[in-house]
């Protein structure tokens, strides 16, 4: 594999942390920005060169686009329901990252540009129900996505089918289904469901307040894709003939009900629960439909939901006794 230049943006992040790591292990040479400062990235990897910007801002997409063959746009201002359902304006604000980061990569000359979409642009009368039926490609249309994060999602991803149309651009799209794993966000409010379940059964185990509060009934139904699969299914995307934005998620379906079982399981617990029906709980149901990208690319999920679970467990019980330390003997 010859070695190439490649900027991550949002490299500070969960899954952008994960894709530095990987594109250093292959040798290549990486750039990595984001926003924030380095002491709240989710990984620094000493091998990158770690840039703080504000990928807002045009002139900073221009510098960070200089000289890199391949570009993987991932920043964008977001989070779990808690924080999308509640910031909807500040999620809609991503498209100035959008905008000027595809401006960029066209102008300096990129060979391959990677956006990072999301399942939350499907139009919302196709997951009113918890029976799902899953979502494919074409279920984006006609449009009547997540408000404000996922309207931003829709308008990026078509705002790269038109520089692919109109200027000849190399882009590929992904919509991505729930990411979990290691090495992401864990408390704070923008947190999603696996994580933030197994927050609270960590919390219960470690105090032993032996109470949980789940968002919703628990009769939602989620899949969610672990991290070593979505970094393998991005590197397969970006580098295929597949023009148009393509499904990237898990599609082993569970209720939230059921991850909190699977939890409780590992951490040898049962705790009493109690639903907030009034907390955001995002769309009844939503399957990924992985028949183009199993077709077209031979990808599928390779790590069940209970295997990802116990390692994210695992991961966040060791940095919640780091912080917090432990009540209980347990
Ligand atoms: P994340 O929040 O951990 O990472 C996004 C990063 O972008 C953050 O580190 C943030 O600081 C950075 N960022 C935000 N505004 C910025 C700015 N103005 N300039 C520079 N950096 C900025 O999220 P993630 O889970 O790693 O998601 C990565 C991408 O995948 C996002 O675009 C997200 O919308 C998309 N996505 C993620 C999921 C998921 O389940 N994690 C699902 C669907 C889509």
């Amino acid at each position: 594999m010859s070695k190439k230049t490649i900027l991550v943006a949002g490299g500070g992040g969960f899954i952008g942390g994960h894709l530095v790591q990987e594109f250093l292990k292959q040798g290549h040479d990486v750039r990595s920005v984001d926003i924030k400062p380095y002491e709240e990235w989710y990984q620094v990897h000493d091998g990158a060169e770690n840039v703080i910007a504000d990928l807002q801002e045009k002139e900073a997409c221009y510098a960070a686009c200089d000289g890199m063959q391949e570009i993987y746009q991932l920043a964008a201002d977001m989070g779990g329901m808690g924080f999308i359902e509640n910031n909807k304006a500040l999620c809609m604000l991503s498209v100035l990252i959008n905008v000027h980061m595809t401006l960029a990569a066209r102008d300096c000359g990129s060979e391959k540009y990677f956006y990072s979409s999301s399942a939350c642009v499907y139009n919302a009368d196709k997951q009113k129900s918890e029976d799902v039926v899953p979502l494919k490609e074409e279920d984006a249309y006609p449009a009547m996505p997540e408000d404000g994060y996922g309207w931003e999602k829709l308008f990026s991803e078509r705002m790269c089918r038109h520089f692919r149309e109109d200027f000849g651009m190399y882009c590929r799209v992904a919509r991505f289904h729930n990411v979990y794993g290691p090495e992401g966000t864990w408390e704070g409010g923008r947190e999603k469901a696996p994580a933030a379940i197994c927050r609270k059964v960590i919390h219960a185990k470690h105090t032993g307040d032996h109470t949980i509060e789940i968002w919703g009934d628990g009769h939602q139904t989620r899949s969610f894709m672990y991290i070593d699969d979505c970094i393998k299914g991005i590197q397969d995307i970006t580098n295929s003939d597949i023009l148009e934005p393509i499904n990237l998620g898990s599609d082993e379906l569970t209720t939230i009900n059921g991850l909190v079982d699977m939890v409780e399981e590992i951490a040898g617990i049962k705790l009493e629960r109690t639903h907030n029906l009034d907390a955001p709980k995002g769309v009844n149901g939503r399957n990924s439909d992985n028949t183009m990208i199993q077709d077209r690319l031979g990808w599928a999920p390779g790590i069940k939901l209970r295997d990802g679970m116990e390692l994210t467990y695992n991961w966040i019980e060791a940095e919640y006794l780091a912080k917090y330390g432990s009540k209980t003997q347990a």
